[in-house]
C-alpha cells in the first residue's frame, strides 16, 4: 500500500491516541518497515491490517468501525493533496463521479507501483448513486468512511447502504449513496 495511507494512518493515532500508543502499536505488530513511512513508497498491507487488528483488540472497536475512521480521516489528507485539480469541483456527486476514471487516473500515472481499487458506478435517480467497489484489498470500509470524509467537505448530508459486502461473499462491495441535501 502507498507510503501515503500510512503516514495519515499514523498521524491519526498519534493525534487522536498519542505517542505513546503509536509505539506500543509498533512494538506489537513489529512491522518490516518499524513504523517509519515515506509517502511515495509501498509496503505491505499486512502492516496496516495488523496494527487495526491491535488496535481492535486494545480499544474492543471492531476492525470494520476503525477502518471506516481512518477513511474518514484519511479524506481530507488525499483531498488536499490531489493530483488533479478539483476545486472546481462543487458537488459531492461529482467529485465521486471524477475518482475512478479522473483522479485515480492521475495518482496511477504519478504512482506505477500502486495498487487501487476501482470503481463502478449506477446512476439510480437523481438522489442515489451506487458505486461498486473492488480491490483485493477488501478495505471497502475505509471506502465508506472517504465517501462520508467526502459529503463533509461539500457539506453534504448522505447516508450509505451496503447490501453486498466482499466480505460476505459477493465479488464487489456495492455501495448505495443516498443524497439528502445541504447541511445549513
Ligand atoms: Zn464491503
Amino acid at each position: 500500500m502507498q507510503g501515503s495511507i500510512y503516514t495519515a494512518f499514523s498521524d491519526m493515532i498519534i493525534e487522536q491516541m498519542g505517542m505513546e500508543q503509536w509505539n506500543e502499536l509498533i512494538e506489537k505488530t513489529d512491522p518490516p518497515s518499524q513504523g517509519i513511512y515515506t509517502s511515495g513508497e509501498q509496503y505491505l498491507d499486512s502492516e496496516l491490517i495488523n496494527m487495526v487488528q491491535a488496535l481492535s483488540v486494545k480499544t474492543g472497536i471492531d476492525a470494520e468501525t476503525l477502518v471506516e475512521k481512518f477513511g474518514r480521516y484519511l479524506f481530507k489528507k488525499l483531498y488536499d493533496t490531489s493530483p488533479v485539480d478539483i476545486s472546481k469541483i462543487d458537488n459531492l456527486k461529482s467529485f465521486l463521479l471524477a475518482i475512478d476514471g479522473l483522479i485515480h487516473v492521475e495518482v496511477q500515472r504519478l504512482h506505477p507501483k500502486a495498487y487501487l481499487p476501482t470503481f463502478e458506478y449506477e446512476t439510480v435517480d437523481e438522489n442515489t448513486l451506487i458505486m461498486y467497489y473492488s480491490s483485493k484489498r477488501k478495505l471497502c470500509h475505509a471506502s465508506v468512511g472517504l465517501i462520508y470524509g467526502a459529503a463533509e467537505q461539500f457539506n453534504e448530508i448522505i447516508t450509505i447502504e451496503h447490501p453486498e459486502c466482499i466480505h460476505q461473499g459477493a465479488t464487489r462491495c456495492k455501495l448505495v449513496i443516498n443524497f439528502k441535501g445541504h447541511n445549513e
